[in-house]
């Protein structure tokens, strides 16, 4: 985990900061691989150390190894108030003002808080070899169980009941978790980007959307596939079919050097050209990693740039109001000559 303070480090200088004190617990886990639910780490040039209460000291003294470890109170500001130095980087888009309110009282005048925006978030969204290993092997996870619960059939049974069985077989198959609440939208519903599972029973002759994934070592896996339950008007049909070309031609232009506003523009021309550029609003993708939406995004509004080692998904869609909703989603690794596709689950449209 040194590697990762040690790049942090590198980059505190050129935003000119002393240290960087990361309070939260994903961006804490990241530097110094501690897994507990009460830490702080601050990281400078010179500097590693580790902060956690009594009830973590074991576990900390196995997992942080690296670091200078302390043991403070339950509540820690005050004990990293007393580390604190010169510019000091913290995380504005995590800590809550309250944190910040009660650390810039703790502090003395010489030291002076810095927004850091996405300095830890940045060096997650580039991922070393063994993440993308965790996240491939979490999408195989969620990969098997989707097909373990399709050969127990869509039609007849409630989204709910799907959605639950999907979760129970990731879980049976070793996942911390889901990575996040699975959706089963089916007809209409499917027009619903983030539907809730209902007790509605799943008709035949529908679409049915699964967004799923499973979280394993602390990494996520992020996939959607749409099925039909039986035969399809024309329009349901055609919809799926777009969707299908635009998400394959905009996995195919993830690369290195790519932007995420370009990429997003390649499904949105298709979509857009087959007259459902109304239909489609939401980005095309976003990264991967601890978390199930990280760094960088791929959308209309993005300014990132895709770097060999990031995770990301691609997921277009189409959802139309009252009647129906189509999105195919993988998860695709940026690799140095060109990508890889993580999600092993086939995209033509089947009917289960
Ligand atoms: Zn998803
Ligand atoms: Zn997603």
């Amino acid at each position: 985990m040194s590697s990762r303070a040690d790049r942090l480090a590198e980059r505190l200088a050129e935003r000119e900061l002393d240290l960087m004190v990361a309070t939260n617990l994903v961006n804490v886990r990241y530097l110094s691989g501690y897994t507990g639910s009460n830490g702080a780490a601050i990281v400078g040039p010179d500097l590693r150390v580790f902060f956690t209460d009594f009830r973590y000291v074991e576990q900390a003294a196995e997992q942080v190894p690296d670091f200078e470890r302390v043991k403070g109170e339950r509540d820690l500001l005050g004990d990293v108030a007393q580390r604190l130095r010169g510019r000091v980087g913290f995380e504005d888009g995590s800590m809550t003002v309250r944190a910040f309110e009660r650390l810039r009282g703790l502090i003395d005048d010489e030291v002076e808080l810095v927004a850091a925006g996405n300095l830890v978030e940045d060096l997650r969204a580039v991922k070393e070899r063994e993440e993308i290993e965790a996240i491939r092997a979490a999408a195989q996870l969620a990969d098997t169980a989707l097909a373990a619960v399709l050969e127990r059939g869509l039609a007849g049974r409630t989204e709910r009941a799907v959605a639950f069985d999907l979760e129970s077989e990731m879980r049976r198959l070793g996942a911390e978790e889901p990575s996040f609440p699975s959706i089963v939208a089916s007809g209409p519903n499917g027009a619903l980007p983030h539907a809730e599972p209902t007790d509605g029973e799943i008709p035949r002759g529908v679409l049915v959307t699964i967004d799923w994934g499973a979280r394993l070592d602390g990494y996520c896996s992020d996939c959607t596939r749409t099925y039909a339950t039986g035969d399809l008007n024309g329009e349901a049909a055609e919809v799926y079919e777009t969707v299908r070309r635009a998400q394959a031609s905009s996995s195919d232009a993830v690369r290195a050097g790519a932007g995420g506003k370009a990429v997003d523009a390649v499904s949105r021309d298709i979509i857009g050209d087959a007259g459902h550029g109304d239909h489609y609003g939401h980005g095309l993708g976003h990264g991967v990693g601890m978390e199930i939406h990280e760094q960088p995004r791929l959308a209309p509004t993005s300014e990132d740039t895709l770097e060999a080692g990031m995770v990301v998904t691609v997921e277009p869609g189409i959802y139309v109001p009252g009647e129906l909703g189509v999105r195919i989603e993988d998860l695709v690794v940026v690799t140095d000559d060109g990508r890889e596709v993580l999600s092993g689950l086939p995209k033509e449209l089947q009917t289960v």
